[in-house]
């Protein structure tokens, strides 16, 4: 168990063994103690070498035993063999902490694998919390601590943000880039293999740390996303001190699509269920390192916007209409201003002015009408934020706008992000606006998905909080019942009329339908039900019913149910000669033209637990991929954005005089099949495919569903994927 206070040490140490530090130039060991050294570290640095007298002329030690001083961090730079020696002896001195940075373990394979084993397994009988192995190292930037202890060349400026790389490479380019950018930093963590600290415990201490308002984060993989699903949603949604966290997750493929056993296993890759979590813990996925910072600049450095209502300021309309277009692109919206603003833009402002959003202050504009037009909107009720644009024009002292725009943003609690649209001779008026904490980007696309990342992350911190719900008309045992009697039969497909009891009994609108195992039996039930009824093949050995000729539809009478019963079993025994047959299920016929296909989907996943899917029935599923993903349970306000998410949900909403349907019942049964997920964990999937949803008020029905239970292997009740 990794301990608060060990990983504050680990973190702000005061004093640091660097084992492994060297002389020979280009060496890390050589780079890592030079950074420390001459980063200004406020402890104590001890370079470790049985072979040196001195490293950079600071006396070594021999081993880390021999260092006369307690020891809060041991960075491990020697080669991967030695390592476990060199933690054996660090957990004898006592040393809490420990950043190692050697390769050449589980990334290497084979005996890496075993050695990395043996690091966990000392790491764990001492309580050493360990960052890495093979990592870049850490960086603080507190005054108080101020520690560089990687072998990167560069060294970003202090601040606010905290960025946590589970790449090395990365963290070297992100490093450079925040210097390059003057992008201020509170601490940098390279995370590496992850043998004992990973993510989440870091994560958490940022949580902690009063110098972080911002964390940026580029992983691989997820070590524990259950826990990071938990914390996350806390920091950045729940504590006072709330933290924009945002994420770049690489690896953006579809491993998860391997040979998996229903539409929403083969549909559920890795990526899809990244993107659930995400969304469902309020981090802001990124794709690129550059859209990282600029977001992470802006959200670190200005207050958050109340809403999405957008002034832009410009002294040239190509500009202007350029930030419209990419902020209504991005999800935000143009602010109209009041009459009294416009009035008094009008009177400040030379004829030719537009006063409209966005305002064109006109090419000879200087610094008096930028204050003047920034004063009047962003003083105005109906605006949230402002993007303020310049363009380099004979007349226009940039410094002295960078000056105004610095003014204008103190001023108001509003966000203010600056576009200038120049290259030469700007130094000065960009000095201005980073001491101001002003954002500023060189294209106005830039400035306005900065800013609506903002407003993304403002209407996740204001998002209705609604309850995970409990149906208590659920009757658990009667679906346990079910379940139990086809693990009895050795089954481990539910074939229809089964699935169908499971859902009935967990509440959803199941569509009225028996099984009948002769011609005769089925001409009752249907009497019984009522025509038009579509009749369906029943055996455990058939999962897709169509495909085999099993499904007939709209049957108007007795002869036509006669007719299909003998057609059925026919092409099916024909088709599927070993396939034991117990019977047709005779179902209630619905008429399509009423409704909307919808698939609705439950997988678990051993990592993640159980991921629910919605998506539109056929094509949109098939060809399309249209889905969207949660891991249960999910809240009644994640059950609307599941049907949101898709890009096809305006055929739901009424579309082309197409009626608007049912988009509660929907949601209805995705938070009955959430609590379906938690509490019957036998089941491995369950496809409802399709539930028809009607018009508004007027319901849906599952018409077909399939249910495999785990444990197993995929698929094998059946010999056929579902
Ligand atoms: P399978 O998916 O095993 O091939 P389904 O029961 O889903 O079999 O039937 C295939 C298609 O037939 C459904 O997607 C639906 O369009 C249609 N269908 C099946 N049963 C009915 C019914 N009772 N009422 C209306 N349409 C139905
Ligand atoms: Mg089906």
């Amino acid at each position: 168990m990794v301990e608060n206070n060990q990983l504050r040490r680990l973190l702000s140490p005061r004093s640091v063994a660097v084992i492994g530090a060297s002389t020979r130039p280009d060496s890390v060991g050589r780079a890592v103690f030079a950074n420390i050294l001459l980063g200004d570290y406020r402890g104590v640095v001890y370079p470790v070498n049985p072979k040196a007298r001195s490293i950079l002329g600071v006396r070594a030690y021999p081993s880390v035993l021999e260092v006369p001083d307690e020891v809060d961090l041991a960075v491990v730079i020697v080669p991967a063999p030695a390592v476990p020696q060199v933690l054996e002896e660090c957990a004898q001195k006592g040393i809490p902490g420990a950043v190692v940075l050697s390769a050449g373990f589980k990334e290497v394979g084979g005996r890496g694998v075993e050695l990395e084993e043996r690091l966990k397994a000392i790491a764990r009988e001492h309580g050493i919390a360990l960052v890495g192995p093979n990592c870049l190292g850490i960086i603080n930037t507190d005054p108080e601590v101020r520690l560089n202890a990687t072998f990167a060349r560069s060294m970003p400026p202090r601040g606010n943000i905290a960025f946590i790389s589970q790449s090395g490479a990365v963290g070297v380019a992100a490093l450079e880039y925040c210097e390059a950018e003057h992008i201020g930093i509170s601490q940098f963590i390279s995370i590496g293999n992850k043998a004992v600290l990973n993510e989440n415990h870091l994560l958490a201490a940022l949580r902690d740390d009063p110098r972080t308002d911002v964390i940026l984060l580029y992983v691989e993989n997820l070590e524990d996303p259950k826990g990071f699903l938990e914390l996350a949603r806390e920091i950045t949604g729940e504590l006072p001190q709330k933290k924009p966290i945002l994420a770049i997750k690489s690896g953006r493929t579809r491993e998860g699509a391997r040979a998996a056993a229903s539409h929403t296993g083969a549909l559920a890759g890795s990526d899809e269920v990244y993107d659930a979590l995400f969304h469902q813990c309020g981090v802001l996925r990124v794709e690129t390192i550059e859209e990282l910072f600029e977001y992470a600049q802006a959200l670190a450095q200005q207050p958050a916007p109340r809403g999405d209502r957008v002034a832009i300021v410009t002294n040239a309309g190509g500009p202007g209409i350029m930030a419209t277009d990419a902020c209504v692109r991005h999800g935000l919206k143009l602010a109209r201003f009041s009459e009294e603003t416009t009035r008094k833009l009008r009177e400040g402002l030379p004829p030719t002015a537009s006063v409209q959003n966005p305002v064109d202050l006109i090419g000879d504009a200087q610094e008096d009408r930028y204050a003047h037009a920034l004063r009047l909107v962003l003083g105005d009720e109906a605006v949230d934020s402002a993007i303020v644009i310049c363009t380099p024009q004979m007349m226009a002292d940039l410094t002295a706008i960078a000056r105004t725009i610095a003014d204008a943003a103190r001023e108001h609690k509003k966000p203010v992000l600056a576009c200038l649209m120049a290259l030469e001779a700007i130094d000065e008026a960009l000095r201005v606006l980073e001491e101001a904490r002003v954002p500023h980007y060189r294209f106005p696309e830039d400035a306005a998905r900065a800013l609506a990342e903002m407003a993304r992350y403002t209407s996740w911190v204001h998002r209705p909080r609604t309850p995970v719900r409990t149906f208590d008309d659920v009757d658990r045992e009667a679906a346990r019942a079910i379940l139990t009697k086809a693990r009895a039969e050795g089954r481990t497909f539910l074939p229809e009329p089964e699935a169908h009891a499971v859902l009935r009994a967990y509440g959803f609108p199941v569509l009225r339908g028996e099984l009948a195992a002769t011609e005769d039996e089925a001409v009752r039930r249907a009497q019984e039900i009522g025509y038009p009824v579509a009749l369906k093949i029943v055996s455990p050995q058939i999962v897709h019913k169509f495909d085999v000729g099993g499904v007939r539809l709209k049957l108007e009478d007795e002869g036509a149910v006669r007719e299909a019963y003998r057609a059925i079993l026919d092409g099916v025994r024909r088709r599927k000669p070993e396939a034991e047959i117990w019977g047709v299920f005779v179902q209630e016929f619905v008429a399509a033209p009423g409704g909307v296909e919808t698939i609705l989907g439950l997988k678990r996943d051993p990592h993640f637990g159980p991921l629910l899917m919605f998506g539109l029935g056929g094509v949109y599923v098939e060809v399309l991929r249209d889905v969207t993903f949660r891991i249960a349970p999910i809240r009644e306000l994640g059950a609307y954005r599941m049907i949101e998410g898709i890009r096809a949900h305006k055929l739901l909403e009424g579309f082309r005089g197409q009626p608007p349907r049912d988009v509660d019942a929907i949601a209805e049964c995705l938070l009955r099949l959430s609590q379906l997920a938690v509490e019957l964990e036998e089941i491995e999937e369950l496809d409802i495919n399709p539930l028809i949803v009607f018009e508004r008020e007027k319901g849906a029905r599952v018409v077909d569903a399939r249910i495999l239970l785990g444990g197993s292997g995929e698929g094998e009740g059946t010999g056929e994927s579902l």
